[in-house]
Parts: structure tokens; C-alpha cells; sequence
């Protein structure tokens, strides 16, 4: 039998409860994929949040009451983080000019960068200029862009535009965002890779799928129309980094923060993420920053 004054201790003494801590971000790599397969990590993969009441405080917070996502500290932290993660990022899609940076863009709707780059080294080959573009019908064209979806829009688009870049601004891609959104297919997503990756012109922020749910995830945008999440972003992400920061969103997608299962466990962002749809969380997670 327990002295008394033990068996009270066993009943009201509060056990330590394990925290999943955040890793410095120096070290987040190695420590998450030790996490991953460890105790950390719910056997069954699925999301694991710091037990309630203990979780670390937002960075850019004093209390999480005052937490604001789009505090000018986290900001900056966001943007030192993807400058690690993705120094050197630059379009994906094959190009050798403004005009193919244009065509290969309107292709890439509803397709993969790789996709794209399959058809267009033999398409520009075939038509070396926007002239010869402009020659065409498009009908014409429909069989050359057929393997990256909707090439019936997709040819008039470009057909459209080689037209109308001929007719009007003597073969030149125009370099501003308003001539740029005259084109048949062009919207600001296409312009803005156009002026931002060809002629370094940060006219506005790239918002394609990937930026469109990295933004929400990362609660730098509250919409989900895509003009709305640029206004936002312009916002918030200083000018000098607009044509980098959707480059490194744009990666940021495709390696690790991918539209289901984002790899959470290896992102240098952890600490700093509150996405509702994180699997594998070491912060508080909030149920509007999703996707
Ligand atoms: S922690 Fe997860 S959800 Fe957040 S940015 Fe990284 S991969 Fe995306």
C-alpha cells in the first residue's frame, strides 16, 4: 500500500507531454526526415499537430492572438526561407525568345511544363517565326499542339496572337502589360511570365495553380479568384522580388508542397506553415489556410 502522499502525487502530478518542436531552419531538413520515420510521425502517416495548449507561438507574434500571417518579420523570414530552398529558379518552359516564352506559356494552360516542352522544340523548328505563326490557320496548327490539351482554343490563341502581333506591333511582343493583354489567349498569368521571365519587367506576380494554393497555404492571399490573389501578393511581397517569388512558388509546388500530400516533413517552411491540409505539422494549424 502507498503512503498517501504518494498516491495523491500519482493522481494529480501531469505527466510531460512529448511537443513536436521546430527545428532550427538551418537543420529543419535532416531533423524532419528523422521525424518522419520516428515517434513524431503517426504510424499511419496521417497529420500530427503539437498536443493543444503547447504549441509555439506563430513567428511574427507576440501571443497568438496578435498573430498576423502577413507580418512584415514573417514575411521577410518567408522569403529568406525560399531564397535557401530555390536560389537560382527560372522559367521551365524551353524558350529562345519572347515570341516562344508567349506560345509555350498559352500551351502550358491546363498541361505540365514538361508536357510543353515536348511539342515545342519541333514546333518552333517547323515554325521558326511569328510570321510563319501568323501564316498559318488554326486548324493548321491543331495537330502540332494536339497533346497538350484543348489545342483547338490553344491554336486560335496563338494563331490569334501571331496575327495580331504582327499586324500591330511589327512582329514584336509587346513589352507592356496592357498591349500584352490585347493578344487573343493572353490573361495577365501569360503576361506576366512573358514581361517578368523574358524582359525582367515586374509588371505583376505570375498566379498560376501552384502560386494560387502555395499563397493560401502560406496565408499571404485570402481570395481564390486569381487576379485577386496578384493584388494581394503585390501587397505584401516587395516589388524587386515578384518575378523570383512566383519562380520559387512555382518549384516550391512542384518539389514539395504538391497539391495533395504536401511533403511537409522535408519543407524548410514547417515552422512558419499553418495550412489546414499539412501533413505533418510542429504549429498550430489554421482552419482558413488552405488551398
Ligand atoms: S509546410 Fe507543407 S503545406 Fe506548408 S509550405 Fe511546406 S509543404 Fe506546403
Amino acid at each position: 500500500m502507498w503512503p498517501p502522499f504518494l498516491f495523491c502525487r500519482r493522481l494529480f502530478v501531469r505527466r510531460d507531454v512529448r511537443v513536436a518542436r521546430a527545428p532550427s531552419p538551418a537543420k529543419a531538413t535532416g531533423r524532419r526526415k528523422n521525424a518522419a520515420s520516428g515517434a513524431s510521425r503517426g504510424s499511419t502517416g496521417q497529420t500530427q499537430q503539437a498536443p493543444k495548449g503547447r504549441n509555439r507561438l506563430p513567428a511574427g507574434s507576440k501571443t497568438a492572438k496578435a498573430y498576423n500571417p502577413l507580418a512584415p518579420d514573417r514575411i521577410s523570414e518567408i522569403l529568406k526561407r525560399l531564397d535557401q530552398l530555390y536560389p537560382d529558379v527560372t522559367c521551365a518552359l524551353t524558350h529562345t525568345s519572347a515570341w516562344e516564352l508567349l506560345v509555350a506559356t498559352i500551351l502550358s494552360a491546363q498541361s505540365t511544363d514538361v508536357n510543353v516542352n515536348r511539342v515545342t522544340p519541333e514546333l518552333f523548328r517547323k515554325y521558326p517565326t511569328v510570321e510563319a505563326f501568323a501564316a498559318l490557320s488554326p486548324e493548321q496548327l491543331e495537330p502540332d499542339v494536339r497533346s497538350t490539351g484543348f489545342f483547338r482554343n490553344k491554336s486560335k490563341s496563338v494563331v490569334g496572337a501571331a496575327k495580331k502581333v504582327v499586324a500591330e506591333f511589327g512582329g514584336q511582343v509587346p513589352l507592356n502589360m496592357a498591349e500584352l493583354l490585347t493578344l487573343p489567349g493572353v490573361a495577365r498569368k501569360t503576361a506576366n511570365v512573358v514581361l517578368g521571365s523574358w524582359f525582367k519587367i515586374a509588371e505583376g506576380v505570375v498566379v498560376d495553380t501552384h502560386v494560387h494554393r502555395i499563397s493560401r497555404r502560406l496565408e499571404l492571399a485570402k481570395n481564390s479568384e486569381p487576379q485577386k490573389i496578384e493584388q494581394d501578393l503585390m501587397r505584401v511581397i516587395p516589388r524587386e522580388k515578384w518575378i523570383l517569388f512566383a519562380h520559387q512558388i512555382i518549384w516550391h509546388g512542384r518539389k514539395l508542397c504538391i497539391a495533395r500530400k504536401p511533403k511537409c516533413v522535408d519543407c524548410l517552411l514547417e515552422n512558419i506553415c499553418h495550412a489546414a491540409d499539412k501533413t505533418w505539422s510542429t504549429v498550430e494549424m489554421h482552419k482558413n489556410a488552405k488551398a
